[in-house]
């Protein structure tokens, strides 16, 4: 039995349209009350159709990203408020994707991670190494910057989830070893000790992701340190899905 309760985060990414909605219901007709907590992060489009669709209280609602800008204009974006406003309740932000892509610094994912909870909503911070990176053996020091730089002074355990996505791992089919991911986690956990003291540094959960699926999750979620997963390519899928929220039961 773990001490932090098992989270499990779907990432639908740029996919999916109002049909799929269905996978949602699907997923949820499958919970119940001792479940594992789920929360599904759509695109922005789905958000309010999913919200009215789900039934039970059992599957939350978030979001992939935010602005870091409390207003104004950014022509296309959205703020931490407006997600806020319309009931979500998780946020990620710094995902790799979006590193890259959008030149992401972890500074601007700080301000993030702020607008995410002072809007009461759980931020979702990724962290990890590329594979060039990994390859130079600076996997520690890229998520130790990416730790002091990106997460603020002061977090809480309850709206603060740190998700350990190597980036060569996400959408690959390669996820890393069980002692990569024990190693890493453990270097998390320590850090986050060393930064707010253990009353907080134990209690605020770090999920792995990188080609998570029904296969492999029972071994990640037997893992130290692991307390579950952000999922992106199996989540689309309730069938898939629903596996891995069984392998977390
Ligand atoms: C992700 O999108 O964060 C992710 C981990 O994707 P995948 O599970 O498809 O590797």
């Amino acid at each position: 039995m773990k001490s932090r309760k098992i989270l499990l985060v779907g990432n639908w990414k740029m996919n999916g349209l109002v049909r799929n909605i269905r996978e949602l219901t699907e997923i949820e007709q499958s919970l119940n009350k001792e479940s594992p907590e789920i929360c599904l992060c759509l695109p922005a489009t789905l958000i309010g159709r999913a919200q009215n669709a789900l039934q039970k209280n059992l599957i939350n609602i978030g979001a992939q990203n935010c602005h870091q800008s409390t207003s104004g204009a950014f022509t296309g974006d959205v703020s931490a408020q407006m997600l806020s406003d319309i009931g979500v309740t998780h946020v990620i932000v710094g995902h790799s994707e979006r590193r890259v892509s959008c030149g992401e610094t972890n500074k601007i994912v700080k301000q993030k991670v702020l607008r995410v909870v002072e809007n009461a909503m759980s931020v979702i911070m990724c962290v990890g190494e590329t594979k060039k990176q990994k390859n130079a053996g600076i996997t520690i020091e890229v998520i130790q910057e990416q730790i002091q730089e990106a997460l603020p002074d002061l977090i809480q355990p309850q709206n603060t989830i740190i998700a350990y996505e190597p980036v060569w791992a996400i959408g690959t089919g390669k996820t890393a070893t069980m002692e990569e991911i024990t190693s890493v986690h453990s270097i998390i956990r320590e850090l986050l000790n060393a930064k707010y003291g253990e009353s907080i540094g134990n209690t605020t959960r770090i999920l792995y992701g990188g080609s998570v699926k029904s296969e492999n999750a029972s071994t990640i979620f037997s893992l130290d340190n692991v307390d579950g997963a952000l999922v992106g390519g199996a989540s689309l899928k309730a069938v898939d899905f629903k596996k891995i929220i069984q392998a977390a039961e």
